[in-house]
């Protein structure tokens, strides 16, 4: 059994929010379909991110402090709040924005990429306001897609996958399905997988074939794992396809304010692709 892969993180700023990018990684595009993730604040400060388009991807929202609001094309206007999950999945398209006023912020933005069976398909979103907690000794892990400890979340999911939210009080170990790579985003503290130390800022990837996890320390990481995405994506913006022929078509139809995205009742400018 190998040991985990460090990666490091990139500073960005997104809706005023400074984030890090924690995937893609060029090493790791994708871990299951988790293809996509910014660690968001913590900070004080206020996110305004106008109505902007997705396809083929699930978002996931996940806060540890403070509250926005999502509002989308399907009609869905619906406030988070820390141990909720937001999870909108675009299939051929859908929009939405997210605002959130000056306070401490602090959270986790994810993208799942959808495989071929539902990614032409419509636009969804769920709310959970409460989610499973599941515990070991030393550690308490809140599921948000997917099942461990056997504890199983609600949320949708179109490949087998794993999300969870672990605060870790001490040594530990999680068990893991080997058929699944893992990453690990730690988020506050101090932690360690299998010894070595994995810090706020970045994160370990951890190849399939493992059947558990040894965490210590003392802190509070994401668990994401799924079995290795089938084929591989294009993504640019925020779109996830598979050719470049998809993606300007998702472009031009954004730009062209096609159907296909509807409309999102905010007060906020529509976004413009980047071009
Ligand atoms: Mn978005």
């Amino acid at each position: 059994m190998s040991g985990p892969d460090l990666l490091e993180g990139r500073a960005a700023v997104v809706g005023g929010l400074p984030v890090t990018r924690l995937l893609p990684k060029r090493a790791h595009r994708t871990v299951g379909a988790w293809c996509f993730a910014d660690h968001m604040g913590p900070a004080d400060a206020a996110m305004q991110i106008g109505p902007h388009p997705h396809i083929g991807l699930s978002t996931v929202t996940w806060l540890l402090a403070g509250e926005a609001l999502h509002r989308d094309s399907l009609g869905s206007e619906q406030p988070i709040r820390p141990g909720q999950l937001n999870l909108m999945t675009a299939g051929n398209g859908v929009s939405h924005a997210e605002e959130a006023g000056r306070q401490q912020l602090h959270g986790m933005q994810l993208w799942v990429a959808q495989p071929e069976a539902t990614r032409h398909g419509a636009p969804a979103f769920e709310h959970h306001a409460e989610l499973p907690v599941a515990e070991v000794p030393g550690a308490t892990a809140t599921v948000l897609v997917g099942a461990l400890l056997g504890a199983r979340s609600p949320a949708r999911a179109d490949t087998p996958l794993v999300g969870a939210d672990v605060v870790v009080r001490g040594p530990s170990a999680l068990p893991l399905d080997p058929s699944f790579e893992h990453a690990l985003l730690p988020v506050a503290g101090e932690l360690r997988a299998d010894g070595i130390p994995v810090a706020v800022g970045g994160s370990a990837y951890l190849r399939p074939g493992r059947d558990a996890l040894e965490l210590e320390g003392a802190g509070r990481l994401l668990l994401l794992g799924g079995t290795p995405f089938e084929g591989s994506i294009a993504m640019s913006w925020n779109f996830v396809a598979r050719t470049t022929d998809e993606l300007d078509r998702a472009h031009a139809d954004w730009a062209a304010a096609d159907e296909r995205f509807g409309t999102v009742a905010s007060g906020l400018p529509r976004i413009p692709a980047p071009s």
